[in-house]
């Protein structure tokens, strides 16, 4: 996950797109660099797709510019596309060909000039090598989305982008295509854009994200310091949480005290604080029988997401 901050990948600019009077994207500004990881995160019907929908040029912005490689996306779109590569609706092929044919099929349509060489190299890269015989009817939801991955490097393109490309893998297949991202990403210094809908995904591959809400930017930027543990809520379960109040009372903690509800209070600390702060109720005679810690992001991107649903 390196970073050349110099060179900027994707910038989209005061991207609107509206549907009627639906504002699907709003006014969305964002930089993707080279060798980025970038997570763009939104719960469902927030303007991920649409938005992506506007960097292949499936569909025209309503308002705003995007630049792809430094180059006009309107100006330029064909020599702009020819070095991306993509996965976004749920990939299509011929139940009743062999992984290898379809890949060969996939790249005459494309126009691209892929070697058999290529071809196989996509499919060890995304590890489906040794079933590149087998029929795509045989191969589960998993290997399904590899090949779809594989079809979207066969050009070897520098700007990967992927829209949602977990939903409805198990575990596994979530850790299968993730360790790809990651592979495409170090080791062959890869620009990826990745939309997702679940903050882990998005937090264990990217270093740089955002987060969309009804079509408009709500938090952004580096992961690691999004997700930075001085940024903790906890909560504290307690015996007597009347007494525990009075203990704090007076005391600079009370500063922190973000709600009480039942025997649960919630404080704003660091990580650093939970043990001393544990330590003194404990000392002041308060039993604490369970201590919660959450992160705020976590907090705020659940509450976006249950309003949403
Ligand atoms: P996400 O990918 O984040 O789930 P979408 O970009 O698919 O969100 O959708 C954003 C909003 O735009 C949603 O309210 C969706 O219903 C609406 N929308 C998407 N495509 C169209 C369309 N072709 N016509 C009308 N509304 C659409």
């Amino acid at each position: 996950m390196e970073n050349f901050k110099d060179e900027l990948i994707i910038e989209i600019k005061n991207l609107s797109k509206n549907f009627k009077n639906l504002k699907a994207v709003d006014n969305l500004n964002i930089n993707v660099f080279k060798g980025d990881v970038f997570g763009f995160l939104g719960p469902n019907g927030a303007g991920k797709s649409t938005t992506i929908r506007m960097l292949l040029t499936l569909i025209k912005p309503t308002k705003g510019n995007i630049k792809i490689f430094g180059k006009d996306l309107q100006k330029e779109r064909l020599s702009i596309l020819r070095n991306v590569g993509a996965i976004v609706e749920k990939p299509d092929f011929y139940g009743y060909l062999s992984a290898y044919k379809n890949l060969e099929i996939l790249s005459r349509i494309s126009g691209h000039d892929i070697s058999k060489k290529r071809i196989m190299e996509v499919l060890e890269l995304v590890g489906l090598a040794e079933r590149y015989k087998s029929k795509v009817k045989t191969f589960s939801h998993g290997m399904k989305q590899r090949l779809g991955l594989a079809q979207a490097l066969l050009h070897d393109p520098e700007l990967i982008i992927l829209d949602e490309p977990t939903t409805g893998l198990d575990p596994m297949g979530m850790k299968e295509i993730r360790d790809l991202i990651i592979h495409l990403s170090r080791d062959q210094k890869k620009t990826v854009f990745l939309s997702s809908h679940i903050l882990y995904e998005v937090e264990q591959v990217a270093n740089r994200m955002i987060i969309i809400n009804k079509g408009t930017a709500r938090v952004e930027g580096a992961v690691k310091e999004l997700l930075d543990a001085s940024n903790l809520s906890v909560t504290f379960e307690v015996n007597d949480v009347e007494k525990a109040k009075s203990v704090l009372l007076n005391t600079t903690w009370s500063q922190k005290l973000k709600g009480i509800t039942n025997n649960k209070m919630e404080l704003s600390i660091s990580n650093s604080d939970v043990a001393m702060l544990n330590r003194f109720l404990v000392e002041n005679g308060i039993d604490v029988s369970s201590i919660i810690p959450t992160r705020s992001l976590e907090e705020y991107f659940l509450k976006i997401t249950e309003e949403a649903s």
